[in-house]
């Protein structure tokens, strides 16, 4: 089947990638110049596991093209709308570059072509894009909602393995034409057809489930700081029971990414509109807005409020382990608030660092001199007054405790993502500090 798909960053790329490799030719559009040039050029301008190879396998055998005009659209048979949806300042989604690239594909369009809006867009939206594209064109087309669940850092195995696939559609020509295109990926129960006003709750009710479910350990977490509980015993304890399970039951520095922090906005400003104050979903963000923050009082109690001049080390940069993605990461935060107090940072991330230093330098320009970028973990430990484990990389987990205390200045290890065993870390004579965990004492 030939296809297009507009938009070609996180979600458009996998997707387009994926659909070439299961045999579709594809035209990956992107407004982006630079962008499309340097994918025509063999290189993949975001880290993803997998997804390198597969982009280069599927462009030589000439099923994965890159351009930055839409003439593909007028030959596909569906085309694929991913272009982002961020936040606006008031938390509403920012649907004008969904709207263009509907206004452009409506420029091009043939008969019968099916849009599917693949962007996460607030319920409703499917009637808009419908609308944005009448007003272009007088040939027959179907607006869907197929909203994407895939994960980053996992993408390209989400994308080829979902747990199930979404198709929300009202017009019945569309039926068979998506059935075909997604069969390779699931079957039977794994595909649901819905309304698209469905398709689109059930993407924002999904991500703030578990955006909940994350603050919510993290609230317990922090009561396990105060009562002496420890939380892994507590999440081992809830996650045993299958009716909780263990996904997305891990403390840490609060989520991030580009996609929790702003579907939960996203759905708060819906309920609004609906004069309907989304109370649980509320309580979510402000849990987590508090989480980003609660490390940065151990280290500041650890050294009694003097972080002037004090270096610190940051292992992980990205929102998350197998990504290079940094939007709205907690180490964002984490580095403002420590540098603000006068601290410097060495850093470290295998994938992260570039992307970073971008968002740091535009949002914190007078800091920024205060952060060195490392080439690997080991010289980021070098003469600083602690470590801090931001991000769950693979290359964090098993250190060596002798090595870290002997680069340290301060031996002391401030672990976000409760990655080390305590007893070994406190063995080794190193001062340890996790989310929720029980360290010593009662
Ligand atoms: P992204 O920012 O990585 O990529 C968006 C791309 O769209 C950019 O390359 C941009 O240049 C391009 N673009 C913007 N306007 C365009 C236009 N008019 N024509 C062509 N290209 C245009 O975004 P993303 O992370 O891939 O997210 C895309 C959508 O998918 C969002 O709605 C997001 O919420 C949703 N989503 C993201 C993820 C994820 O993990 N990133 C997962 C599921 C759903």
């Amino acid at each position: 089947m030939e296809l297009s798909v507009v938009g070609t960053g996180y979600v458009g790329l996998v997707a387009g990638t994926c659909f070439s490799e299961i045999g579709n030719k594809v035209s990956c559009i992107d407004i982006n110049k630079e962008k499309i040039d340097s994918l025509n050029n063999g290189q993949v301008p975001i880290f993803e596991p997998g997804l390198k190879e597969l982009v280069e396998k599927n462009r030589m055998e000439e099923r994965l093209k890159f351009s930055s005009d839409y003439s593909s659209v007028g030959r596909s048979k569906i085309v694929f709308l991913a272009v982002g949806t961020p936040p606006q300042s008031n938390g509403k989604a920012n649907l004008e570059y969904l709207f263009q690239a509907a206004k452009d594909v409506g420029e091009n369009l043939s008969d019968d072509t099916v849009v599917v809006i693949k962007s996460t867009v607030p319920v409703g939206t499917h009637r808009k894009v419908q609308e944005v594209i009448s007003s272009v064109t007088t040939k027959r087309f179907a607006v869907v909602n197929n909203p994407e669940f895939l994960r980053e850092g996992s993408a390209v195995k989400d994308f080829m393995e979902p747990d199930r696939v979404v198709v929300g559609y009202s017009d019945s020509f569309v039926k068979d034409i998506l059935k075909e295109l997604f069969s390779p990926l699931v079957s039977g129960s794994q595909y649901l057809e819905m309304s698209n006003l469905s398709a689109e709750m059930t993407k924002y009710a999904a991500n703030c489930f578990l955006a909940t479910k994350i603050s919510f350990i993290n609230e317990i977490s922090r009561l396990c700081d105060l009562t002496g509980a420890d939380i892994e015993e507590v999440r081992e304890g809830m996650a045993t029971d299958d009716r909780i399970g263990g996904h997305f039951l891990y403390p840490g520095p609060g989520y991030g990414g580009s996609c929790f922090p702003k579907d939960v906005q996203a759905l708060v400003q819906t309920g609004q509109e609906y004069d309907l104050p989304l109370e649980l979903i509320m309580a979510t963000e402000s849990v987590n807005e508090k989480q980003k923050k609660v490390m940065f009082y151990k280290i500041k109690d650890y050294f009694k409020g003097k972080l002037e001049g004090k270096i610190f080390t940051f292992w992980g940069l990205s929102f998350k382990a197998n990504t290079d993605d940094v939007r709205e990461s907690s180490s964002l935060v984490m580095a403002e608030l420590l540098l603000s107090e006068g601290a410097r940072l060495q850093v470290y991330d295998p994938e992260g660092a570039e992307n970073f230093m971008t968002v740091i330098k535009e949002s914190a320009p007078d800091l920024v001199k205060g952060i060195s970028v490392c080439e690997n973990k080991d010289l980021a430990l070098q003469g600083s007054n602690g470590l801090i484990v931001m991000t769950e990389w693979g290359e964090f987990r098993y250190p060596s405790f002798e090595k870290i205390k002997m680069s340290l200045e301060t031996p002391v290890i401030f672990d976000a993502r409760n990655l080390f065993p305590t007893e070994k870390v406190l063995e080794e004579g190193i001062d340890y500090f996790a989310i929720g965990k029980k360290v010593r004492g009662s």
